[in-house]
């Protein structure tokens, strides 16, 4: 399904996105021989640099740089890129940059030329551009696509004119709407966990689960780097983009717990940072619940926590089934799937057995697959390789549809207005110390949706899985 003469042509490659992700996971995929053959890349953006420097700064995130197999690759890599510098926003810059495509395509062998556009610029931008590359660079002989990253709006309202007003230019089938998660391997593990094992799929329903919580634990704040994020929230950041289903009606307030955290042990609190308001009332951590009304989900939570500057770097879904209601073990520990992924990629299913010895006892321990253990070997690629891969093969299965977008914000709308006091006083959120699990609020909360831990305290036996 790989094209060949194809030309990837990275937009604000002078950008953050471009260098740290983007240019790396364009190296990886051509170092695995994953591109299509002969492929060209050329950067564009603003800033005028010369070849010495666009390559110094897309090289930079590169790892193992300095080995001597990933230093002849790269010299290869960088051979097959360009850069050329104009704007967003006048015709003659994307002349310019059509004829640098059609020079490069002149090499090419055959009639055929297909363009992967790359957008790593902020939105502000995305509209001027998706119009003058459909008007100006778009190839007539062969398939043109655009890859476009979150966020992809604020709100209902302003996502579906973002939406409209690229869809005048680029069609469905053209646009690959990229949320990262979705390109994880775990995250992509879910539906081969559910749907190729009859054990699991016979338990995957409200009859056997009790709730489901999907966490994003980040260890840090917002470092001096506050100004975008005040803007968007965490809910934005974080929680809006996740997989949803039509069955999901808008979140309630009661329904949410909005934290923002403090100083401690000697880190500064949200409102220290220079860049936030210093009143700001920006959410740094929320836990909201969704419900599926559907007859499979109908009744059962699911709660989404996502947080800065917490105790721990953690992403994950926890499914807790229900109680044991009959027989003699009463009071024991629930089973829970847990889906980790990121760090240290696991899957384990927490379940009692024996004590080992004379007694009749249950006891929880755990089913464990731990990734790096069972699949030692394996290289486990980064989302951004395996996104753009899909793309240049016209995969759409693993991006955001702009229909599921508008569910998406659907869902978040009421809420993300509320908490910005669109429709009355804003809510101000409760405080958390930096380096904490989340305000001291968040396990009440978690219980009321019947959440429990372990009863007989479950702990890991084994402290280094590496
Ligand atoms: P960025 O560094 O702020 O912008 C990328 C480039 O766009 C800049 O180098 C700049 O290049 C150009 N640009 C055009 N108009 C601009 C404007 N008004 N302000 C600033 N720069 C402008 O953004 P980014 O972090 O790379 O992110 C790109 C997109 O990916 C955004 O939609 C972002 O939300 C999303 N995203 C980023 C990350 C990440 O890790 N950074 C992660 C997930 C999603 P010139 O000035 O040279 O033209
Ligand atoms: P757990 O001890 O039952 O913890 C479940 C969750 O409860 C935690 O993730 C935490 O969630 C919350 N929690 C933690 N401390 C709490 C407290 N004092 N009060 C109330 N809630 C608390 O089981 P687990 O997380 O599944 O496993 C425990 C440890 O073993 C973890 O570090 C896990 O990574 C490790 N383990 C690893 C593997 C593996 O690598 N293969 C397998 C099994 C277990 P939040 O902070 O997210 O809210």
């Amino acid at each position: 399904q790989l094209r060949d003469n194809t030309i990837i042509i990275v937009l604000g490659a002078s950008g953050d996105l471009a260098k740290k992700k983007t240019y790396p996971a364009l190296f990886s995929l051509y170092s695995n021989q994953y591109l299509p053959t002969g492929v060209k890349i050329v950067g564009y953006a603003r800033t005028k640099m010369d070849r010495a420097e666009y390559h110094k700064r897309i090289t930079s995130y590169i790892k193992n740089a300095d080995e001597e197999t990933v230093k002849t690759k790269l010299e290869e890599f960088k051979e097959l890129t360009t850069y050329v510098s104009g704007g967003y926003e006048d015709d003659e810059s994307f002349r310019n940059l059509n004829k640098t495509l059609e020079e490069i395509e002149s090499g090419f062998q055959g009639n055929e030329r297909n363009r992967l556009f790359y957008f790593a610029l902020p939105p502000s931008v995305f509209i001027p551009v998706a119009q003058h590359l459909k008007a100006t660079c778009y190839s007539k002989s062969g398939i043109n696509r655009i890859i476009v990253e979150k966020p992809f709006g604020k709100d209902l309202e302003s996502a579906r004119v973002l939406l409209g007003s690229l869809k005048q230019h680029w069609g469905e089938d053209e646009t690959f709407r990229i949320d990262h998660y979705l390109g994880k391997e775990m995250v992509k593990n879910i539906l081969v966990l559910r749907f190729a094992n009859i054990a699991m799929s016979a338990a995957w329903d409200k009859n056997s689960i009790s709730n489901v919580q999907i966490t994003f634990k980040e260890p840090f704040g917002t470092e001096g780097r506050g100004g975008y994020f005040d803007e968007f929230g965490i809910i934005r950041d974080v929680l809006q983009n996740r997989e949803v289903l039509r069955a999901i009606p808008p979140i309630e307030r009661e329904d949410t717990l909005l934290g923002q955290y403090v100083a401690a042990n000697g880190k500064p609190g949200y409102l220290d940072d220079d860049t936030v308001p210093h009143n700001s009332v920006c959410p740094t951590f929320a836990a909201t619940t969704l419900w599926i009304h559907n007859p499979r989900w109908e009744g059962v939570p699911f709660i989404l926590k996502a947080g800065k500057a917490l105790n721990e770097a953690k992403v994950e879904v926890r499914i807790q089934f229900k109680d044991v209601t009959q027989g003699i073990f009463k009071d024991i520990s629930r089973n829970e799937l847990v889906i980790r992924i990121q760090p240290q990629e696991a899957v384990y299913l927490k379940l009692n057995v024996k004590t080992p010895g004379l007694y009749t006892r249950a006891f929880p321990t755990e089913m464990d697959l731990t990734y790096k253990r069972r699949f030692a070997d394996a290289a486990i690629p980064e989302a951004y390789e395996s996104l753009i891969l899909d793309a240049l093969k016209g995969d759409h299965s693993n991006f955001v549809r702009d229909d599921e977008l508008d569910v998406a914000w659907k869902i978040f709308t009421p809420i993300l207005h509320w908490i910005e006091g669109k429709n009355g006083p804003a809510p101000k959120p409760v405080p958390y110390p930096y380096g904490s699990r989340g305000p001291k609020e968040l396990d009440p909360f978690i219980q009321k949706y019947g959440y429990k831990r372990s009863s007989e305290g479950y702990t890991w036996p084994v402290t280094n899985t590496s």
